[in-house]
């Protein structure tokens, strides 16, 4: 839309000297490795992707244990996560905690197919798996959990949430979408996906958006049975809705572990900043095991404090449905975390 082309964000990504911390992205990506494998790709861009496609998918595969027909690849883990929501309210309603990512799960309310049933809100703002499990009745298809959730940043406990999935999944598919495990401290311990192995009707969705740093190429997926994989699919529209240049990039980073510690450290780095700063500020935050973190502004509105953020070219988001104190900062580079920093102590004299 050119009319959202500003001063702030122009065509490719934030205008030098503004902190882009609003959508959790990484921009320490692209990797060294997938920008090359990029501009190998885009030779080829007068060719459908459905080889390269087909490679990515046996990489996923490989390194799940699965075969790949349990692997279904689409534009960022929003297609087929949408496709999944699709899929879930021809049989039923989707289940969720009050606060999660819920952007691809609405799809349903839009097109006026089902309905998202959420739990009570809960202070503590943690997925509370026992009344999650109690609000399964006749009427749920899907539940849908995020691990670690956006927007709060909390990791739920990996032993509890198996043993949910295990019951839960008896009664309804459970979708986990693990679009941050990456960014965690234990991505393998906090993983459901051997669930998927073990034949539980369990759904877990991952992205190369976050931690690989590559959300504007456009690559994610679920790793679920072929069945599911199957009746999905019937949502979604396969290889044609991939692109070379993601595709490349997505290969080339899955076993760039540098690239994947040092944005885990750089990650780290700035949540300590914004942490000791909220702290220094009088906030509090919730512990974050992503790479945003979810402050709580006590009286100020998280809007209006968006509004005051981004005249000192800071951008963060603003109010998640009437959680109206609930603020989330992005961790950017270094030196965009740096300006949040500063602008804190700022901005927040502007209200008292
Ligand atoms: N899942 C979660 C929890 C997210 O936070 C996001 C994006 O912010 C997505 C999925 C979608 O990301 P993408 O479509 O880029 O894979």
């Amino acid at each position: 839309d050119a009319a959202k082309v500003t001063r702030l964000t122009p065509l490719y990504g934030p205008a030098p000297g503004v902190a882009k911390l609003n959508a959790n992205e990484n921009p320490y990506g692209p990797s060294k490795k997938a920008l090359a494998a990029i501009q190998e790709a885009s030779l080829s861009g007068s060719y459908y992707a459905s080889e390269s496609a087909m490679a990515l998918r046996a990489m996923i595969a490989e390194r799940n244990g699965v075969d790949p027909e349990f692997v279904a690849i689409s534009s960022g883990s929003s297609g087929v996560l949408a496709a999944t929501a699709i899929n879930a309210a021809q049989t039923g309603n989707i289940l969720g905690p009050d606060l999660f990512w819920d952007t691809t799960s609405m799809a349903v309310e839009h097109q006026e197919i089902g309905k998202i049933v959420r739990l009570p809100k809960d202070a503590g703002l943690e997925i509370d798996l026992d009344a999650m499990y109690d609000a399964i009745d006749d009427s749920i298809s899907m539940v849908q959990v995020v691990n670690p959730n956006n927007p709060t940043g909390l990791l739920t406990d990996p032993v509890a949430l198996k043993a949910f999935c295990i019951k839960a999944s008896k009664k309804a598919t459970v979708l986990v979408d693990e679009a941050y495990n990456e960014v965690t401290d234990a991505p393998e311990s906090n993983t459901m996906v051997s669930l998927v192995r073990d034949g539980h009707d369990v759904i877990v969705a991952r992205t190369f958006s976050k931690i690989y740093g590559l959300a504007g190429m456009r690559i994610g997926y679920i790793i679920a049975a072929p069945q599911t994989i199957e009746s999905i699919g019937k949502y979604g529209i396969g290889s044609y809705g991939l692109n070379q240049a993601g595709l490349a990039a997505a290969i080339a980073s899955y076993e760039d572990d540098e690239f994947m510690n040092a944005s885990r450290a750089k990650i780290r780095e700035g949540r300590e900043m914004v942490y000791s700063a909220l702290k220094e500020n009088g906030l509090t935050a919730l512990p974050s095991q992503t790479n945003f973190i979810f402050a709580d502004l006590g009286s100020i509105n998280a809007q209006t404090f968006r509004e005051a953020m981004e005249k000192e070219n800071v951008l963060i988001r603003g109010i998640y449905r009437d959680y109206t104190n609930w603020s989330r900062v992005s961790m950017g580079r270094l030196e965009h975390v740096q300006m949040y920093v500063d602008a804190l102590p700022k901005v927040l004299s502007q209200f008292s």
